[in-house]
């Protein structure tokens, strides 16, 4: 078992920011309204991610470790559908395969909560404590057991920004959690929680972001694009200021970029690139999942109808006089 893990881990954990996702994904799937992180080395060292949500009772700790045990998936039709991309079950055998990991947990219901420490996949401890409510991760030592892959580690700078981009883009999607995210204790993210939005990009990327933007909200074919368009000022010489999410999940996809950009065109001086946060919600027939889960690239079924759509929408919205 420990060997299939590591294997396993190989898999879906790539760099400290594909444990950052799958930790913050498990505890907004846990109801938490705040999630903090903190890392140290670009999380190489550490991570620590406290959350408020329900917490793992303690006699379910040991099985949320073990592989499959806690799969989402039901049924093929469950693999159609995007919300359902993920490592079904995997994320914490995987993580536990390759760190030194230690769980601190407490559910409302319980009197005293559980620590537990699992290192390269072999339970050290587990034993009752006192802790609040909700969930602390602590995972030390990334790949300390898988010289191979330690080995293709970037620099803690790079990796603290894969964690940073990945953080924003989870900030941009659920609005409605408090994020808060230090690295080497230096505050780099924190955001309300407010549930709106236009609050998390204002949090996320400042004043002058947050003075210049269009809402968009937008229908067609069964597609339905809302979120927030920079005016045309606003423009960046790449496509860092680019954020598309589909059904809540954030994706990278070079045929929106396109249409948003080719939307612009006429707005906007060459060579430069909009600002958009970007939420498409679609039915999940209409998007290929066949692709890794750790990837965030995806296609849709009618690549040409969303380009027609996005384009649509958006040159629409550009036009609209009271900008
Ligand atoms: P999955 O999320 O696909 O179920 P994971 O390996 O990510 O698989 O997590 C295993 C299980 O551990 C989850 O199903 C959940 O019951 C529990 N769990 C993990 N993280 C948390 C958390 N932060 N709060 C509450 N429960 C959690
Ligand atoms: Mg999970």
């Amino acid at each position: 078992q420990v060997t299939i893990d590591k294997i396993a881990a190989g898999e879906v954990i790539e760099r400290p920011a594909s444990i950052v996702k799958e930790l913050v994904e498990n505890a907004i799937d846990a109801g938490a309204t705040s999630v903090k992180v903190e890392i140290k080395d670009g999380g190489i060292s550490l991570i620590r991610i406290m959350d408020n949500g329900c917490g793992i009772p303690h006699e379910e700790v040991r099985s949320a470790f073990l592989r499959h045990s806690t799969s989402k998936i039901q049924s093929v039709e469950d693999l159609v559908h995007i919300s359902s991309l993920g490592f079904r079950g995997e994320a914490l055998s995987s993580i536990a395969a390759v760190t030194q990991t230690e769980l601190i947990t407490k559910t409302a219901e319980e009197e005293l909560g559980t620590r537990y420490v699992i290192e390269g996949g072999r339970e050290v401890s587990i034993e009752e404590t006192g802790a609040p409510n909700g969930t602390t991760f602590l995972v030390r030592q990334l790949f300390y057991n898988v010289p191979a892959r330690r080995k293709f580690l970037k620099t803690p700078m790079t990796e603290a920004g894969h964690v940073q981009d990945l953080l924003m883009h989870l900030a941009l999607s659920h609005p409605e959690v408090a994020f808060i995210f230090l690295n080497n204790g230096q505050e780099k993210l924190r955001t309300s929680g407010s549930g709106k939005l236009k609050d998390v990009i204002y949090n996320v990327y400042g004043r002058d972001v947050a003075a210049n933007l269009i809402d968009i909200d937008y229908e067609k074919g069964g597609l339905r694009i809302t979120g927030y368009l920079g005016k045309p000022v606003i423009t960046r010489g790449n496509r860092n200021f680019e954020n598309f999410f589909v059904n809540g999940r954030y994706v990278k996809s070079p045929m929106i970029s396109k249409s948003l950009e080719d939307a612009y065109r006429d707005f906007t001086m060459q060579h430069k690139f909009p600002f958009a946060v970007l939420h498409f919600h679609v039915d999940g027939e209409q998007i290929d999942v066949n692709v890794h889960p750790t990837k965030m690239e995806l296609r849709f079924q009618r690549q040409q109808e969303v380009y027609n759509t996005v384009f649509e929408g958006v040159h629409r919205r550009l036009l609209e006089p009271e900008l």
